[in-house]
């Protein structure tokens, strides 16, 4: 048989208020006695309930209508209405009672809503007076745990998912200079303790500036493309292919000595230089080249260090006549 509570002449199951689920006859007579005297308060639609930041020592349950989190300005202006929503039956302004702290979300009425108060005493007293109402405060504050857990798992996702995507370069999908920043350092740390060798090549587009004045910069921004691509497919999946500047690109080698590195920088200059490029028009365009500058990590150098060696050696590639290697 359905069993219907009475607040202010108007009935409400009991079923549907999850605080007083499945309690035994004689704490629902109990818990009549206590509540009997709680105001039913209306609260208006963005009206607000619980102010974040403001410690409330009650709890509302939602009889009827709707309450959600509401974000505020600094204005106190309310921003957004998240899609959490405290619907009939639900309450909130719980852990606010049981650890008499501020509220940690500013709620409001998502539309005219009726709210039966409950204050923190009244509230101890039915907590002190049923198991029932412990037992169902207790799942309720497993859910809002669970609840608050899975959010904080997702915004750790997303903000690693941004962190990625802020190290990657977004026109050749390369990894970028803040990426190198971050993990030059420590790749070479690895290689000092490791005492493995690692090297780096420093890649330079020839004569770029000319093939943007003739071609346009969005060509220009096609051959990049495709130069990332040829450094990406010709590197063992530990090593790693990365934009340094403009038209400037560098191979991260680990685990590889100068000679096998030049073997590598060999392979892809002449890879580059055997690269066609098309147009959207079917069109080939003139063929394109890089310069490339080796260097081995020596025990005593940094990142800093290291770059500046490969720059000297591509410095010397370009001196040589460009589409060559150097040491
Ligand atoms: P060199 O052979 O001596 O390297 O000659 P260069 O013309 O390549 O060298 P320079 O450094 O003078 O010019 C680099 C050019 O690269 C200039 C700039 O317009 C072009 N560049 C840099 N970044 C981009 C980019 O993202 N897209 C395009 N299309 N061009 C770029
Ligand atoms: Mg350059
Ligand atoms: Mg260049």
């Amino acid at each position: 048989m359905e069993q219907l509570m009475y607040f202010k002449n108007a009935a409400y199951r009991i079923e549907d208020i999850h605080l007083f689920r499945d309690i035994s006859d004689s704490d629902l007579v109990l818990i009549h006695q206590i509540i009997q005297d709680c105001p039913v308060v209306k609260a208006r639609a963005g009206q607000i309930v619980l102010d974040a930041n403001s410690s409330g020592s009650r709890l509302y349950i939602v009889l009827n209508g709707a309450l959600g989190i509401t974000k505020l300005n600094e204005d106190n202006n309310h921003i957004e209405n998240s899609i959490t929503q405290y619907l009939p039956g639900e309450c909130v302004g719980e852990i606010s009672v049981l650890d008499e702290e501020i509220h940690s979300a500013t709620i409001s009425a998502l539309c005219d809503s009726d709210l039966l108060l409950i204050e923190a005493d009244t509230m101890w007293r039915l907590i002190d007076e049923s198991n029932g109402v412990a037992r169902n405060l207790l799942q309720l504050l497993s859910f809002r745990i669970r609840a608050a857990n899975a959010q904080i798992r997702s915004r750790q996702k997303v903000g690693e998912f941004y962190r990625q995507l802020s190290m990657i370069d977004g026109l050749t999908g390369l990894h970028n200079r803040a990426w190198l920043n971050v993990q030059m350092p420590s790749m070479i740390e690895h290689a000092l303790i490791s005492g493995n060798p690692l090297s780096i090549i420093l890649v330079d587009l020839d004569h770029f500036k000319k093939f943007n004045d003739e071609h346009g910069h969005l060509l220009g921004d096609d051959v990049l493309q495709s130069a990332a691509k040829v450094l990406n497919a010709g590197l063992r999946p530990t090593d790693f292919a990365a934009r340094y500047g403009g038209e400037e690109m560098m191979v991260i080698l680990p685990g590889t000595s100068q000679k096998a590195a030049l073997g590598v920088a060999q392979r892809l200059c002449t890879k580059l230089s055997k690269t066609r490029i098309f147009t959207d028009q079917d069109k080939a365009l003139p063929h394109i080249t890089g310069s490339f500058g080796v260097a081995t990590l020596q025990t005593h150098q940094n990142a800093a260090d290291l770059i500046d060696a490969a720059d000297r050696a591509l410095y010397r590639a370009k001196n040589g006549g460009r589409n060559q290697v150097a040491v």
